[in-house]
């Protein structure tokens, strides 16, 4: 079986909703568990008319509510028929928001909302979302069937960002999917959902519905798992900067970690690591155009893969540079600058250091004096802010030597101010001033993504 995820924005309306239908239609053979999102916006509306109740607004709360009454009832009016049942479908949406509406009334009475029961008010909107993908699936001639996370997504009670129990997942999870796929039906969960051993509703966090599938996969033992969304896949750059991005056919773990740090907002790893651990590919794809083979992110690079996958940047970035007067680095002076950066509210995303001096590169901006004052006397401080990182990624650093030194000499000849290697094995960084990262990022793309280079 495969597990076919659908984020929020492939079920944000009726047209998206058949959209997916078709997409799931011509995948029916490999017996796909479909796993889908809230409609796009719905788990914010959620969450600020939670905010509402928790603050006893009650006018805040209604607009709120009309306008998830207003979204899921256009759904099922443009994705469900025969008019049977779509009314009965409507009905049940309607039973559902107003259950959700004397929920947040017994949260506003009370004014406090317990995390639990925030779940439970945050969850409806997969709930909904859910039943009504499933009967567009059969409005569609694909036969369905709903299936409640609730019953067999096991976690632990820490609620907002409750974790899944992948082997208490797949025992519970394995009679009732096998069932319906071998009625010929195709099981339709909403993700984000689960449920503690006590039967308390959890969710997973935001964004929680590709961990969703990712356990679901995990536990079914899925041959592949499809995350459908709104991009091609991962892109060897930032298509912003560099228009002759393109998408990447395949990245190991370690590299797809890497791009997400550098801002690639694709797909975030933790999410599928429960997948990825088990050697389960998962593959990213785009909902608007399905034709594409998107990007499959693997445990390992393996035999045949390109050496190197991308080039990230970030802008947005300051430099620091710490030297002791004494002209040599103390023992503990690496610490030391460090905890002074810490104090700051500051983690450096990369830090040289040498015999009299630290480098740092920083998110944001720092205030030198502060920073010299609590770095103490000995210490000078010298700041440059409005820089941009640069990030080449790659397994192919960590095991071609030839293709480490292509990769130094091109960073070196943008004249960075801060080169990292070594720092994780699958990336080299360097840092540059702002005004020239996107120029970096397009040449360094042009020497080994593009013409058949890198
Ligand atoms: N609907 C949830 C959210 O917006 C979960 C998800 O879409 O992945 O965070
Ligand atoms: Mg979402």
């Amino acid at each position: 079986m495969i597990v076919l995820k659908f984020g929020g924005t492939s079920v944000a309306d009726a047209e998206r909703i058949l959209g997916v239908a078709a997409i799931v239609k011509a995948r029916a053979g490999s017996r796909p568990l479909v796993v889908v999102s809230a409609l796009a916006g719905v788990t914010d509306l959620l969450a600020r008319a939670v905010a509402c109740a928790k603050a006893g607004d009650r006018e805040g709360i209604e607009p709120l509510l009309s306008d998830l009454a207003r979204r899921h009832r256009w759904a099922i009016s443009g994705a469900v028929e025969p008019a049977g049942a779509r009314h009965d479908l409507t009905l049940q949406v309607d039973g559902m928001l107003e259950d959700l509406r004397q929920l947040l009334r017994s949260v506003r009475l009370l004014g406090e909302g317990t995390p639990r029961a925030s779940d439970t008010l945050l969850a409806f909107g997969e709930l909904m979302s859910s039943r009504i993908v499933a009967a567009a699936f059969r409005a569609s001639g694909l036969p369905s069937r709903w299936v409640d996370p609730r019953e067999f997504v096991v976690t632990d009670d820490r609620h907002g960002a409750a974790t899944a129990d992948v082997e208490a997942t797949g025992e519970r999870a394995r009679p009732l999917v096998t069932e319906a796929l071998d009625a010929g039906e195709i099981p339709v969960v909403g993700g984000f959902v689960g449920a503690t051993r006590e039967g308390h509703t959890t969710t997973l966090g935001r964004g929680g519905s590709d961990t969703s599938a990712a356990v679901l996969g995990a536990a079914l033992l899925a041959s592949e798992i499809q995350i459908w969304t709104d991009v091609d896949g991962i892109l060897s750059a930032d298509p912003r900067v560099c228009p002759e991005a393109r998408v990447c056919a395949r990245v190991a773990f370690a590299e797809a970690a890497e791009l997400a740090f550098y801002g690639a907002k694709v797909l975030h790893p933790a999410a599928i690591a429960p997948a990825v651990a088990r050697g389960i590919p998962v593959r990213v794809l785009n909902s608007l155009r399905p034709q594409g083979a998107g990007t499959v992110v693997v445990a390992e690079p393996g035999e045949g893969a390109p050496p190197l996958v991308a080039v990230a940047s970030r802008g947005g970035a300051t430099l620091v540079r710490l030297r002791s007067r004494r002209m040599r680095i103390d023992a503990g002076f690496l610490p030391q600058a460090l905890a002074a950066l810490e104090a700051e509210g500051v983690v450096p995303d990369l830090v040289v250091s040498s015999e009299v001096g630290v480098a740092a590169a920083v998110a944001g901006r720092l205030d030198a004096k502060r920073l010299a004052t609590r770095a103490g006397d000995g210490v000078e401080v010298e700041i440059h802010p409005e820089q941009g990182i640069v990030c080449i990624v790659g397994s192919g650093l960590a095991t071609d030597g030839r293709i480490r030194g292509r990769v130094l000499a091109a960073l070196a000849e943008h004249d960075p101010a801060l080169v990292s290697l070594g720092g994780s094995g699958t990336s080299v960084s360097a840092l540059v001033a702002e005004t020239r990262l996107a120029d970096v990022v397009r040449s360094l793309h042009r020497t080994f993504f593009e013409g058949g280079g890198g």
